[in-house]
């Protein structure tokens, strides 16, 4: 009989798939996966809806990207990071950062060379090191402040390493790795010769003092790192699937010859509706930031108010809390019974663990709050009765 092959024999259905199936199930209010429930501004809208009409952008985009939104992208670098970006050459376009992180990947890690990944890690980034036939060498963060060991760090790195995924702002901790936490990374990837594949999909997504912090603009760090960006979480459009890769041309030049053969090319209309939107004026970000900053503190009041130990993101519209005051099981039965019981679906982060350290997470879940002000007051609401429950 014909299967499927070794390579993904081990990937299960991911958490979001099945939290969200949970959800619909039980008609609970989904603060599981990290998708806005309300929509991309308009005028973003209205330019994807201009090139769908224009009878000039309905088949395929050049491979690499939109020339127009490549340069928007390096426009944005300097501006906000004073990077200097190469539209062309330093640049490429992405179905998501999803398909970002696995074309870096493949195109900048060979079979055999090991990983480095921070965990919690977005879920997709060691199947992505599995399919390039290299290793993953793990690094956790510790709550409840969620900072690395800088020892355990440093004796992840060895002559094998190749690459480090970095994550800030960190999905699902909330974390913006500090100067001096970047400059340590920094440092150990320059003495062991790392590449460091940066994923900074959440760089609007900071509050209060945070500042995001892009790897590249440390010293001796840009020719060794390529950074993603995803035109989703800045402007609310997650189903457009457009991101971006760049950095020096050298690396960009791996991630690229992957590129061409996993998808070849990117949404042409959303391209064309993506650099309108990356020419939209700074005070668009600032807007971005003070609604996220209102949700920030809707939902920590809600899960304060139940029973929950919070911890304030400084970035990223997620929070993580810890639940062992209201709830005796482990983060995955804590999901399920929140779902069902409570109505609220949140995502257990021990999928984002190797299974040998799963359990620093055992307590915890996250939490979306890229939600209308009104889910988040319901879901405050519903969470009320952990309170009422035995433990
Ligand atoms: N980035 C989103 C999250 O962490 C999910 C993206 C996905 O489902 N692949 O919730």
């Amino acid at each position: 009989m014909p299967t499927a092959a070794n390579r993904v024999a081990t990937f299960g259905t991911t958490i979001f798939t099945e939290i969200n199936d949970l959800a619909a199930r039980h008609r609970a209010i989904n603060l599981g996966q990290g998708k806005p429930d309300f929509d991309g501004p308009s005028a973003v809208v209205a330019a994807a809806v201009r090139a769908l009409q224009s009878g000039q952008h309905n088949q395929y985009a050049p491979g690499p990207g939109l020339p127009a939104l490549k340069q928007g992208i390096a426009t944005h670098a300097a501006a906000h990071y004073n990077l200097d970006i190469d539209p062309d050459a330093g640049v490429i376009i992405t179905a998501g950062a999803t398909e970002a992180v696995f074309a870096s990947v493949l195109g900048l890690v060979d079979p055999g060379d090991e990983v480095i990944v921070i965990e919690p890690f977005f879920d997709s980034y060691v199947p992505n090191i599995i399919m390039a036939n290299a290793r993953p060498v793990y690094v956790p963060l510790h709550p409840p402040d969620w900072t690395f060991d800088p020892d355990e760090l440093r004796q992840a790195f060895s002559a094998r390493t190749r690459a480090l995924i970095l994550n800030t702002p960190h999905n699902p901790t909330g974390r913006v790795f500090t100067l001096e936490e970047m400059i340590l990374i920094a440092e150990l990837c320059i003495e062991y010769d790392v590449t460091v594949i940066a994923d900074e999909v959440y760089e609007h997504l900071v509050f209060d003092s945070a500042r995001h912090i892009p790897m590249a603009a440390l010293p001796g760090m840009f020719e060794r790192t390529v950074t993603i960006g995803s035109l989703g979480k800045s402007f609310s459009v997650t189903g457009w699937k457009v991101g971006w890769v760049y950095g020096c041309p050298e690396l960009v030049a791996g991630a690229a010859r992957a590129h061409q053969f996993i998808t070849f090319a990117v949404n042409h209309p959303a391209q064309e509706a993506a650099a309108f939107a990356l020419s939209l004026p700074g005070t668009y970000f600032e807007e971005l930031q003070a609604m996220y900053a209102a949700k920030r503190a809707l939902i920590m009041q809600g899960l304060t108010a139940a029973g929950l130990k919070a911890r304030a993101p400084e970035g990223t519209y997620f929070v993580m809390a810890d639940f062992s005051d209201v709830f005796d099981g482990d983060d995955i039965e804590f999901a399920q019974h929140l779902t069902e019981k409570i109505g609220v679906a949140c995502i257990p982060p021990s999928p984002f663990y190797s299974p040998e350290h799963a359990h620093i997470a055992r307590k915890q879940a996250r939490f979306a709050f890229c939600k209308s002000d009104d889910l988040l007051k319901q879901a405050g609401e519903k969470l009320a009765k952990l309170r009422g429950q035995p433990v």
